[in-house]
């Protein structure tokens, strides 16, 4: 096919993919910008099969295996299971890119580097010296694999299969060095085209990126999580964005960096959010470098009844509700909107106060209420809410633990010590609904259960909501 038509298809995609993104940016443009990206992705597909000499053999395989697992994925993986999916989806697109930096170099092994050249010439009339392919193809396959194992590792815990960080003496000193190696790896394979033994550096520069995954994920635990969800899902960009200048294709170039950018722009958002630089999440550790493991926390939760809190939200004039990661586990999204939509008609102020980091990924309470079609409106961030906290008569608390713990702002000796947080503690009567006495997810207690202004509504978030909402249908 005429390479025109397929760059022309190829800049039709970049376009849609880069308005995708514009308009990801308000909630109410976020479904049309998810469809825009994906008919840019068909494009970019189409376009790639229109190259001539591919085995379609291999294709067809590759698409039924990869689409049915995106489907089932898709269908099957319920609400509560995302954060862990696009873990795994972060680590799947490490993968990609980390084999087509391995299948490149098998090429240039088989055949020879000028050979090579000539050939990825012919296909792209774009000729590239030998330093540029190789370095193109060590980045790929270093962030790639790193990419690859460090999902793995985050995946393993937001699923809860590992708990906190690991650290052993000499950690740091040790990623080091790996990253050295690595570069000597690199620049060997730039400098010795057709050296015989290439094939063991190459082989020693992939098990190094994987290695390198584990050991720079399994120290960051608790609540730094945030930023390494965002910062693995930029280095995936920023693996496909190499291999894009392997194989010469520029749609897999914009796209990576896009999501590279993005993911950049993100984990800034998550550090400010965690009032910490990037630095000190990735090599201080959660609470682990300092030891802190904050002051004890003393006193009683004082459980209410439904009928407590019905009789003091029905006279209530002023109702924050500050979702969190239980909400998501209770699914009590259409519920909430639901008694928002009651005290609304009484007259009642109401907002949702969203901290960045509340859930287990980037955006989840935004996704969650947007799907019970609460309005963008009522959804207020941290700092507006903390504005007017003093005048909230009621703030409900529904399963949010960690983005609601006033130990972030009074007790220097907690780990989370200096994370913004809502200050529900300071509105005139809290209501936390919550199943027990479980920690959040930086295994920190919360003070804020044992404060005189705060009653525990014990059980499923759901359920509670639900019987609060029969309450007043009672009236
Ligand atoms: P937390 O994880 O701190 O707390 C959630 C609370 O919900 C628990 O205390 C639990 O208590 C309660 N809960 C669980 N299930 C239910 C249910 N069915 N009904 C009612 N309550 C329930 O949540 P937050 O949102 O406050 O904080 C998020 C944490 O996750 C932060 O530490 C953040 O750093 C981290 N994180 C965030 C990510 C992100 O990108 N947003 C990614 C990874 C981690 P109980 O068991 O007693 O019910």
């Amino acid at each position: 096919m005429n390479s025109v038509v397929i760059n022309l298809l190829y800049i039709a995609a970049s376009i849609l993919f880069i308005l995708g993104i514009k308009k990801l940016g308000k909630a109410e443009s976020a479904r049309a910008a998810n469809r825009l990206s994906a008919v840019g992705m068909l494009l970019a597909i189409v376009a790639t099969l229109l190259y001539g000499g591919l085995d379609w053999k291999f294709i067809i395989i590759g698409m039924l295996i990869g689409g049915g697992i995106g489907a089932y994925a898709a269908l099957r993986v319920p609400m509560t299971g995302m954060p862990e999916l696009v873990a795994l989806f972060n680590g799947f697109g490490g993968i990609a890119s980390l084999l087509i930096g391995i299948v490149e170099f098998v090429k240039i092994h088989q055949t020879e580097s000028a050979t090579y050249l000539a050939n990825l010439e012919a296909q792209t009339g774009i000729a590239v010296p030998f330093w540029f392919a190789a370095t193109a193809i060590s980045l790929t396959i270093l962030i790639g694999g790193l990419t690859f194992t460090g999902s793995l590792i985050a995946w393993a815990k937001l699923a809860g299969k590992i708990n906190g960080s690991t650290r052993f003496p000499g950690q740091g000193t040790l990623n080091i060095l790996l990253i050295i190696a690595a570069v000597v790896a690199a620049i060997w394979f730039s400098l010795t085209p057709d050296a015989p033994n290439l094939a063991i550096v190459v082989g020693a520069l992939t098990v190094i990126a994987l290695s390198l995954g584990v050991l720079m994920t399994i120290p960051i635990g608790g609540g730094d999580m945030p930023v390494v969800i965002a910062l693995l899902n930029s280095y995936s960009g920023l693996a496909a964005a190499f291999a894009g200048f392997i194989i010469l294709n520029t749609v897999l170039v914009v796209a990576g960096c896009l999501v590279g950018a993005s993911g950049l722009i993100l984990t800034g958002i998550m550090c400010r959010a965690m009032n910490r630089s990037l630095g000190n999440v990735l090599f201080g550790g959660f609470g682990a470098a300092s030891g802190k493991t904050g002051a004890a926390v003393e006193g009683e939760m004082k459980p209410a009844s439904i009928e407590d809190a019905y009789y003091v939200l029905e006279s209530a004039r002023h109702v924050v509700f500050v979702p969190g990661y239980g909400m998501a586990v209770a699914q009590a999204q259409h519920a909430v909107k639901e008694l928002a939509a009651i005290l609304e008609e009484r007259g009642c102020q109401v907002e949702f106060a969203i901290h960045p980091v509340a859930g287990r990924m980037p955006g989840h309470m935004n996704v969650l209420l947007a799907e019970a079609d609460v309005p963008y409106e009522q959804l207020w961030e941290m700092e507006a809410t903390n504005r007017v906290i003093e005048s909230v008569d009621v703030a409900v608390v529904i399963g949010a633990n960690d983005v609601v713990n006033p130990a972030a702002k009074d007790d220097p000796s907690s780990p989370i010590y200096g994370m913004p947080i809502i200050n529900v503690h300071k509105a005139r009567t809290v209501y936390c609904l919550k199943r027990g006495k479980g920690k959040g997810f930086s295994g920190l207690e919360n003070a804020l259960f044992f404060r005189d202004n705060v009653r525990m509504l014990y059980g499923d978030a759901k359920a509670t909501i639900s019987q609060l909402v029969t309450e007043f249908g009672e009236e």
